[in-house]
C-alpha cells in the first residue's frame, strides 16, 4: 500500500509546482529581488531569496541567477529539509541556512540575503568581536519588537565557510545560547534577514543595511 502511494505523491506535489500559491511567492520575490539587485546589494549573482509557499514548501532562488533579472522561472520549490520539489534545478548553495530559519522561527514567511557593502564592510570590520551592537537609533523601531529607539540590538558576525553544516551551527549555538536574533553577518560575505512576509523580510533587511551605513560612517568620522 505504501509503495503504490508513492507515485500519486509525486504527482501531486509535480503538479503543484507550478500553483498559484507558489506563483505569487515566487513574483513577489522576484520583484524584491530586482529591487534590491538595484540597489547594488547583489552583486555578481550573489544573494539569495525564499518565501513560504505552505506548511511544507518555499519558494526560493534558482543557484547563480542575475537577481536583476529575476522572473518568476528563477524561482524554484524546495521542502522545508531544502530538498527539490518537481523539478532537476538546483537551489541556492545557502538552502540550509533559510530553512533552518523555517525551522526556528516557524512564523517566518520570507528570509532575504544579500552582499551589499556596507553588509560586507561591517562584517569584516567587527569580525574579530563577532558580534555589532547597534543602539539609539530611531529606525530600531523598524524591527520587529521593538517599539522605541532607546533599545538596542546585537547582531552576530558568523565566521565565512562553505560548510553550510557549519554555519547551522553556529546560528544554532547563538540561538540555543538564548541571544535574540533580529538578523546576522557572515564574515566577508553579507546579511541574512527575515520576517512574517516578503514586505516585512524586506522592512528589516532595509533597516539593518541602514543602521550599518550609519555605523561605518561614524567609525570613519571619529576616526
Ligand atoms: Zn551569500
Amino acid at each position: 500500500m505504501t509503495r503504490r502511494s508513492i507515485p500519486y505523491r509525486r504527482t501531486a506535489i509535480t503538479s503543484a509546482a507550478h500553483d498559484a500559491a507558489f506563483l505569487a511567492a515566487a513574483r513577489a520575490l522576484a520583484e524584491t529581488g530586482r529591487e534590491l539587485a538595484a540597489r547594488g546589494w547583489t552583486p555578481a549573482t550573489s544573494s539569495n531569496f525564499s518565501a513560504r509557499v505552505d506548511a511544507r514548501r518555499l519558494a526560493i532562488t534558482v543557484s547563480g541567477r542575475d537577481k536583476g533579472r529575476l522572473t518568476e522561472a528563477d524561482l524554484m520549490q524546495v521542502d522545508l529539509e531544502g530538498q527539490a520539489i518537481g523539478t532537476p534545478q538546483r537551489p541556492s548553495a545557502e538552502t540550509l541556512l533559510h530553512t533552518q530559519v523555517y525551522a526556528r522561527f516557524p512564523a517566518t514567511g520570507a528570509v532575504l540575503h544579500t552582499h551589499s557593502h556596507n553588509q560586507t564592510v561591517a562584517s569584516r570590520l567587527y569580525a574579530r568581536e563577532g558580534m555589532i551592537r547597534i543602539e539609539g537609533y530611531e529606525l530600531i523601531k523598524a524591527l520587529r519588537g521593538h517599539d522605541t529607539h532607546d533599545t538596542a540590538i546585537t547582531l552576530p558576525v558568523f565566521p565565512n565557510t562553505q560548510d553550510m553544516h557549519q554555519l547551522v551551527a553556529d546560528v544554532d549555538r547563538w540561538l540555543d545560547a538564548g541571544r535574540p536574533l533580529p538578523g546576522y553577518l557572515i564574515d566577508g560575505h553579507g546579511l541574512y534577514a527575515w520576517g512574517l512576509d516578503v514586505a516585512e523580510a524586506r522592512r528589516h533587511l532595509d533597516a539593518i543595511e541602514f543602521l550599518l551605513g550609519c555605523e561605518l560612517d561614524l567609525r570613519r568620522l571619529r576616526s
